[in-house]
This record gives structure tokens, sequence and C-alpha cells, in this order.
């Protein structure tokens, strides 16, 4: 998935998804990208998160939705996703052999990402400059 999220010098936010699908998929698969609330959600009082990985793991948590009601009960974009994470985690004892990640925007600019494995990067671009920042994981 390419995720992108986005706050406007007006303060509003944005975001999109695109997915690549799963290798193999079965026909008809739909995956989390294309559904609100599992692979992005946008809500403009409070935040933006969006999702990567497998899908069916973040439909079953509603995840991108989850990060921002996390964030409306005021955890920052960071710990938001890292909660996110941890309700795939301990209720999936193969979390080990899965990937997904979050980014997440909240109304004040401050941001965060997490995921299950190693290796997950995010862009953030800000004052006309651009920022790679290496995403903590839980493995
Ligand atoms: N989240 C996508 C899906 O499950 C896969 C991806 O593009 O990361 O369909």
């Amino acid at each position: 998935t390419i995720g992108m999220l986005a706050l406007d010098e007006e303060g509003n936010l944005s975001g999109a998804c695109t997915t690549s699908g799963m290798a193999y998929k079965m026909a008809g698969r739909i995956g989390d990208s294309p559904i609100i609330g599992a692979g992005l959600f946008v809500d403009n009082e409070i935040g933006a998160a969006t999702a990567t990985g497998m899908g069916e793991e973040v439909v079953k948590t509603v995840g991108s939705f989850l990060v921002v009601e996390l964030m409306r009960q005021g955890y920052n974009p960071q710990e938001a996703c890292e909660e996110a994470i941890n309700r795939i985690v301990k209720n999936n004892s193969k979390y080990k052999d899965i990937q997904v990640g979050y980014i997440a925007l909240n109304k004040k600019g401050e941001y965060g990402g997490y995921c299950i494995q190693k290796g997950f990067n995010y862009q953030v671009y800000q004052n006309e400059g651009h920022q790679n920042i290496p995403g903590a994981s839980y493995l």
C-alpha cells in the first residue's frame, strides 16, 4: 500500500491510499485499502491514519478508525499506532509471520508510525524539506 496523510495550511486533514493487493490473492478479495475505517480513516476534527500490510488483520480490528479513535481519547499519533498494532498482535499467535504497519497524523501536525516487522520507514515532508523516519516496530 502507498498511504498519504496531509495537513494543509488551514489545518484541514486529508488522506489517500492505494494498494498492490496481495500476491496469489483469491479472486474477489478486496483487502483493507478500499474500506474506509480499515485501510484509511480521516476525521478532520482529530487526525488521520492509514495502514499497509496484511489487510485481513486491519479489517478485523477496523485499524485506521481505531488509530483515529485512540487519538480522540488522547493518545498521540505514535502511541495510537502502537496500540493498534498491539491489538493485532495480542489476538494472533502468528503475528511474527505477518506485517501490518500504520502511520498517523493529528490536527496539531504531530505524526507517528509503527509496524509489526522491522524495516518499515516513512517519509515526512514539512516546511519544504523531506525526512526519512525509521519506523519503530514491535519485533
Ligand atoms: N493492505 C493491502 C491488502 O491487504 C496490501 C498492501 O498493499 O499492503 O490488500
